[in-house]
């Protein structure tokens, strides 16, 4: 067996890590973890620790780590049909069986699902789907695409244009002259402005049909955007949100893509975020959830309005020229069948409901008054710390402090993985949605200590 030192002097010179500081990293200034194995809600490593997941990788093991079910799943896939593609009719039972799995949890009005490999592919999907249809539909200018600061949707030159981080923006040319961003629904900051949560609602759907008209409604193809928004900070929308959102996409003859890459499958303690929502999409990305991560796969599933177009542009213009080698992959499918049937089995979206409340309050009892502490919040198995300088009127540390990187390293130090979010001092939880309420408590005291630890208090 290798060594530790020497498998980390290859990782160093080797590997090419994403999202990563890649001097520091080279030259051995920054963190390095090897994990090797997963059990429950616990990751170990080379260093021999036990760590508590708090965060489900990037909220995906979702059903949590060594599951054998789906283990064998997709070794007998693998031994039967590893691969065969999905293009031009062709499929295997196994993707068939996903597709029919989908579709019966889907929020109503969906009409297929087509598969990709990761949250990224499918949202370029959805943006060519989107320009597909407007196109079919004689609009040829009605194309530009509509997120929010601080959304994330990927990072392809598409899908990094939507996302509305600027680190995914910064020196990659991006975002794409047909992306323009509105006002996250991030109501934390907008309690100074004296705004109640609808009056803040009322706003940003202000604000979204007021950059609609600027632009000219005819130009503007979709909006899209997260349920709850994810690695913007974890931010659950604020009451009548979706719902004023709606009301103007519908005015302008809009497409709405509800990105639940993170929500899809359970996550809020609903089988979807538009159903907990009362969202309405046309289009929805899933990934993650819809595997728990134990194969890369994607799922965009296509609304019937949207559909019925799709049809009628290959009756005039023969096939549909979009698909990937690996779409609909049959390993993928088998962990996505298997991955399903273990979420009902183990009644996983109740326990995101229940146990994620219960996280959610008892952050929240613990630290909800510290003198940092600017707001506890979540939804389901989503939970989120924003530290502050100032509570009372929400001034932020200054960046360079590193504060949310300091209580997250501190808990690490105790054994629990958190995540500090790229956009503010933000200390983010997304569990596997099967934590117990032990587990829980151990996340929180944790998290207490460790804030404790950095800021006093
Ligand atoms: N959409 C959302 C909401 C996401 O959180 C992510 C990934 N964190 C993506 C899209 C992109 O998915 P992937 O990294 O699989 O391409």
């Amino acid at each position: 067996m290798l060594s530790n030192d020497e498998l980390g002097l290859w990782d160093r010179e080797s590997f090419f890590h994403p999202s990563t500081n890649l001097g520091q990293f080279a030259r051995g200034e920054a963190p390095q973890r090897i994990v090797t194995g997963g059990e429950g809600v616990h990751i170990t490593d080379r260093d021999g620790n036990r760590l508590l997941d708090g965060f489900a990788g990037l909220y995906c093991v979702n059903v949590g780590y060594g599951r054998q079910e789906i283990a064998e799943a997709i070794a007998e896939q693998a031994r039967e049909l590893a691969y065969y593609h999905a293009y031009a009719g062709n499929g295997s039972e196994v993707a068939i069986t996903l597709a029919k799995m989908v579709m019966d949890r889907a929020p109503e009005g969906m009409a297929r699902v087509y598969f990709g490999l990761g949250g990224s592919d499918a949202n370029e999907t959805n943006v060519k789907l989107v320009w597909y249809y407007n196109n079919i539909r004689g609009l040829p200018q009605k194309k530009k695409i509509i997120s929010r600061w601080r959304g994330y949707h990927g990072s392809g030159l598409m899908t990094g244009s939507l996302t509305g981080l600027e680190l995914f923006h910064k020196k990659f040319d991006l975002p794409l002259a047909q992306v323009i961003h509105t006002e996250a629904p991030y109501y934390f900051r907008r309690k100074d402005a004296g705004m109640t949560e609808e009056d803040f609602s009322a706003h940003c759907a202000e604000q979204l049909e007021q950059l609609i008209v600027a632009e000219g409604p005819d130009t503007i193809a979709a909006f899209i955007g997260e349920p709850v928004l994810g690695t913007g900070g974890i931010v659950p929308p604020p009451k009548g949100y979706w719902d004023a959102i709606q009301k103007v996409l519908a005015r302008h003859d809009i497409l709405l893509i509800a990105d639940e890459v993170v929500t899809g499958f359970g996550r809020l303690g609903s089988m979807f975020g538009s159903d907990h929502y009362g969202i309405k999409p046309d289009l929805i990305t899933c990934a993650k959830g819809l595997t728990s991560a134990y194969a890369p796969l994607s799922a965009t599933i296509v609304g019937q309005r949207v559909w019925d177009v799709l049809m009628q542009g290959t009756d005039e213009n023969g096939v549909f020229g979009h698909g990937w080698t690996y779409s609909a992959h049959p390993i993928g499918a088998a962990a996505g069948v298997a991955n399903l049937k273990l979420i009902d089995e183990l009644g996983l979206v109740a326990n995101a409901g229940e146990v994620g409340a219960y996280l959610n309050a008892e952050m929240t009892k613990v630290l909800g008054d510290h003198p940092n502490v600017g707001e506890v919040r979540g939804e389901g198995m989503l939970c989120a710390v924003e530290l502050v300088e100032n509570r009372d009127t929400r001034a932020f540390f200054d960046p360079s402090a590193g504060v949310g990187g300091k209580a997250v390293a501190a808990m690490l130090k105790r054994g629990v993985i958190a995540r500090a979010m790229p956009q503010g001092d933000i200390i983010g939880f997304a569990p596997p949605l099967c934590l117990t309420r032990s587990e829980a408590d151990t996340i929180v005291s944790v998290t207490a200590e460790a804030v404790r630890e950095v800021l006093g208090g």
